[in-house]
C-alpha cells in the first residue's frame, strides 16, 4: 500500500476538470458534471495539532507546512469572499489539523459572518475541533460570529484517552464542549471514531452521556485517510456494527428519508426506556457512502481546492492569487476544478487509490 504523508509531501497533480480558460467556468455555482452543487466550503486552517490521535498522525508529528506555503489570514478570507460571493457557498466549516492552533481564527470567523450570501443571508459557520483551549476561547468565537462548534472525542476514560491520542488531556475537551454549549455555539456536535480492540465497547456510554449534556453524537466510520496507509477494512467498526451495540441499549428508530439531504449523518431517534431519548447519527462513509449527494468543496491551509477528501488531485488558488489573479480569475478555476469532481470516492473499489495527504493536512 502507497505510503502517503510520513516526509512525503503533498503532490499537486492538476485536477482532472481544471480546463481553466473554458467560458462555461466564468459565472455561476460550483457545479460538476454529475448534477451536484457545492454549498459546503471546509477551510483548513492548519496542519498541525496538539494530539496525535493513532488513527491520524504519527507520535512524532508529520512534516509540517511551511508558514510561508501556508495561506494569510487575508488571503483565506480573501478565497472564502470569493466562494460565498461568487461561488454560491451557504456554510463554512473551519477545520485542520486543529483549527484553535490558527492565532488569527476570531478575525477569520468574524470575516467569514460578516459575509452575506447573494440572496442577503449570514453565512454558516462552524468549527471542528479537538476541543483543547476551546474553554478559553468560546465566548469569543461566539463573540466573532461563530454559530456552532463540532468536538470530537472518542472515549469518556482518561487512560484509553491518553493510548488513542498520546496526551492527558481528556478533561480539558469536556470543559471545552461545556463552554461552547454555554456560549451559544450549539447544539454542539461531537464526533466519535470506534476503534476496534480500544474503544468499541463504548458506544452505548458515549451516546448516554452525549444525550445527558444535550450534544448531538455522532459515530464515524474510520477512513483511508490515515498517514501510514495501514487501513484495513476489516480493523473496521461498521456503521452496523455500531447501530447493534446501540440497538442493544436503546430503541432505535430511522428518522424519516429525506431528512439527511446532503448531511453526511444518518440520523436515529433513541429511547433507552428509562427516560433518556434524543437522536445519535452514524456517519458510515466507507459502507454508506454518500456520494451522490455530496455538496462539499474543499480548501487545504495552503490554497488548494480539493473536490473531495479522497481526491488524488488538487487545484492550486494560492499561486494564483499571489501571481495577482482577480477574484474573477480565482472563482472561474474553482470552478473548473469542481467540474471534474469524480462521482465518489470508489473506497470498496480494488484500484482505489489512497490520497496523497494525510486527514489533518486536508482538513477533515
Ligand atoms: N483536530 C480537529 C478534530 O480532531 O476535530 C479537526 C481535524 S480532524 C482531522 C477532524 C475529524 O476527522 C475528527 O473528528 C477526527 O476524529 C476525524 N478523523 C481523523 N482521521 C480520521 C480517519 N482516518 N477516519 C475517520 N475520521 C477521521
Ligand atoms: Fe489532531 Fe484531529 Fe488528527 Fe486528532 S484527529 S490528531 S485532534 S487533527
Amino acid at each position: 500500500m502507497t505510503i502517503v504523508g510520513l516526509g512525503v509531501p503533498a503532490v499537486r497533480r492538476p485536477d482532472p476538470g481544471a480546463d481553466r480558460a473554458h467560458p462555461r467556468h466564468a459565472s455561476g455555482d460550483l457545479v460538476d458534471t454529475h448534477g451536484r452543487t457545492a454549498r459546503d466550503l471546509r477551510v483548513s486552517l492548519t496542519d498541525r495539532c496538539n494530539l496525535r490521535c493513532h488513527y491520524c498522525m504519527p507520535p512524532e508529528g508529520l512534516p509540517w507546512m511551511e508558514r510561508t506555503a501556508q495561506l494569510g489570514d487575508d488571503e483565506v478570507v480573501r478565497l472564502v469572499t470569493v466562494a460565498v460571493r461568487d461561488l454560491g457557498v451557504r456554510e463554512v466549516r473551519f477545520t485542520g489539523g486543529e483549527p484553535l492552533l490558527r492565532k488569527g481564527l476570531e478575525d477569520i470567523v468574524a470575516a467569514t459572518a460578516a459575509l452575506r450570501t447573494p440572496a442577503g443571508d449570514p453565512v454558516r459557520t462552524s468549527l471542528t475541533t479537538n476541543g483543547i483551549g476551546l474553554a478559553r476561547r468560546a465566548e469569543g468565537l461566539a463573540r466573532a460570529g461563530l454559530r456552532r462548534v463540532n468536538v470530537s472525542l472518542d472515549t469518556l476514560d482518561a487512560r484509553r484517552f491518553a493510548a488513542i491520542t498520546r496526551r492527558d488531556r481528556l478533561d480539558d475537551v469536556l470543559a471545552g464542549a461545556r463552554a461552547a454549549q454555554e456560549a451559544g455555539l450549539a447544539p454542539v456536535k461531537v464526533n466519535a471514531v470506534l476503534l476496534r480492540g480500544t474503544n468499541d465497547d463504548e458506544a452505548p456510554a458515549l451516546l448516554r452521556w452525549a444525550l445527558r449534556e444535550g450534544y448531538r453524537l455522532r459515530f464515524i466510520e474510520q477512513m483511508p485517510l490515515d498517514p501510514h496507509g495501514t487501513w484495513q477494512r476489516s480493523d473496521m467498526i461498521t456503521g452496523e456494527e455500531i447501530l447493534g451495540a446501540l440497538g442493544a441499549a436503546f430503541t432505535l428508530t430511522p428518522q424519516p428519508d429525506g431528512s439527511r439531504g446532503a448531511a453526511p449523518a444518518e440520523t436515529w431517534a433513541v429511547d433507552d426506556g428509562a427516560g433518556l431519548s434524543g437522536t445519535v447519527g452514524v456517519i458510515a462513509s466507507v459502507t454508506r457512502p454518500f456520494c451522490g449527494d455530496c455538496d462539499r468543496t474543499r480548501l487545504t491551509a495552503d490554497g488548494q481546492v480539493r473536490t473531495c477528501l479522497f481526491s488524488t488531485g488538487e487545484t492550486d488558488l494560492r499561486d494564483r492569487m499571489r501571481a495577482g489573479a482577480s477574484d474573477a480569475e480565482l472563482a472561474a478555476t474553482w470552478r473548473a476544478a469542481m467540474w471534474g469532481k469524480l462521482p465518489g470516492h470508489d473506497i470498496d473499489d480494488p484500484g482505489f487509490l489512497h490520497p496523497t495527504r494525510p486527514m489533518s493536512s486536508i482538513g477533515g
